[in-house]
């Protein structure tokens, strides 16, 4: 993103920090050279900003001011049975231009940094690159590269397939070769994959092993995606640093995953998305498949949240897609509260915790002095009904704003 050329200060709001228990009230935020300048009492900050610059000021009215939205489990190239196939038919240059596009109106839907869980071939790289050089609008990417998985593994059709703890480590390496910031792999079958059951087990243990030795050694975390209990369990207890989905997480798995640190990023919508599935005419079996774990995902969701499993925020659609009359993002923020969290807690895992996750703690997900300055400003109170994340009053990025509806 270019860097902010006007100071932008963005007055008398509620603002949200993205970790504390509660908002602050009739805060202002000073944005300058693309990073926070300064939060605090609206007052003291209106006349530190006034005195020294000419900042552009939008009077929040009490709206509020959220750290931009992290969603960590992102594949800009979703391909799908159904219409989605046809993203699997893209050359490599329609199909940078088609992540770009959907880069940005992930970002316009409030999304500023995405965590990418397996991209086809190396093009998550070059738009990565892209976005950081200013060229191309689009949230922060964190990605994975490539997907590993076994031979005709969950997702091979758009991945690397390895065998043995030897290619295994390999294409772990490969990743990092490309430019991986961390490796994603699939230890299990799931919705998409027309030859295995959610609960096939796909991996090795030597193969397992292989994966988190080299990662870890290069100073990469591991991801999974993740559907029965018992290979979770046994990637858990071996070093795995998130779990995607978790279709099964069981009460042992929760405790398990809180000893060990482990991240949770339930995806909870890709078993609840009927209209979405419907409109992109996924066949039948897939839908059937995806819609009859959803009881047994949501139970995954509470279960987690009753045990207190650190969970991070990911759609696995689209971020942006539209769905129940707003974005797969939002949805899946309102899923959250409906399993249990509260939104002060379903907001700190679409900010701080994917932060932490990504090592970006103090830049990302936040609103801090001397961060990055991507926020939100949303209509009403979000810590009192999550739905007024629906009403996205403006997007900033960098300190540009790349959605502003001011009214
Ligand atoms: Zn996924």
């Amino acid at each position: 993103m270019r860097t902010q050329q006007t100071d932008l200060v963005i007055a008398g709001a509620r603002i949200f920090d993205g970790r504390s228990d509660r908002a602050a009230e009739n805060q202002a935020v000073w944005m300058s050279g693309g990073r926070i300048r300064r939060v605090g009492p609206a007052v003291d900050v209106l006349r530190e900003a006034t005195a020294t610059e000419s900042p552009r000021i939008v009077e929040a009215n009490g709206d509020t001011v959220v750290p931009g939205l992290v969603n960590m489990h992102v594949h800009l190239d979703l391909a799908l049975p159904g219409d989605l196939a046809r993203v699997a038919m893209l050359n490599e240059a329609e199909l940078a231009l088609h992540m770009a596009e959907e880069a940005r109106l992930t970002l316009l839907a409030g999304v500023t940094t995405v965590r990418l869980t397996g991209t086809y071939n190396h093009v998550d790289f070059s738009l990565r690159n892209s976005i950081e050089a200013g060229r191309t609008l689009g949230p922060r990417i964190r990605t994975a590269g490539q997907l590993v998985c076994s031979t005709g593994g969950h997702g091979w059709q758009r991945s690397l397939e390895a065998d043995g703890p030897a290619e295994f480590a390999r294409a772990v390496r490969e990743q990092i070769k490309h430019g991986a910031d961390f490796i994603k792999l699939a230890l299990s079958g799931g919705m998409a994959g027309e030859h295995e059951k959610v609960t096939t087990s796909q991996l090795r243990e030597d193969e397992l092993d292989a994966v988190l030795e080299v990662a870890h050694a290069w100073g990469r975390k591991v991801t999974t995606h993740a559907g029965p209990a018992g290979p979770t369990l046994e990637a858990v207890r071996r070093g795995i640093d998130c779990v995607e989905h978790g279709y099964e997480l069981t009460d042992e798995l929760c405790r398990l995953m809180i000893e060990r640190d482990v991240t949770y990023v339930p995806t909870i919508t890709v078993t609840r998305c009927r209209e979405f599935f419907e409109r992109h005419n996924m066949p039948r079996w897939m839908q059937d498949r995806a819609l009859a774990w959803g009881d047994r995902h949501w139970e995954s969701l509470e279960n987690a949240i009753r045990h207190g499993v650190t969970i991070a925020m990911g759609s696995d659609m689209p971020p942006h897609a539209e769905f129940d009359g707003t974005s797969a993002t939002v949805r899946e923020l309102e899923f959250m509260v409906e399993a249990g969290m509260t939104p002060q807690a379903a907001l700190v895992a679409a900010t701080s915790t994917g932060a932490r996750w990504l090592g970006l703690e103090e830049e990302i997900g936040c609103v801090r002095e001397g961060a990055y300055a991507d926020l939100l400003l949303v209509q009403g109170d979000p810590l009192a009904d999550i739905s007024a994340m629906r009403d996205l009053r403006m997007v900033v990025k960098d300190g540009n704003p790349v959605l502003d509806q001011q009214p």
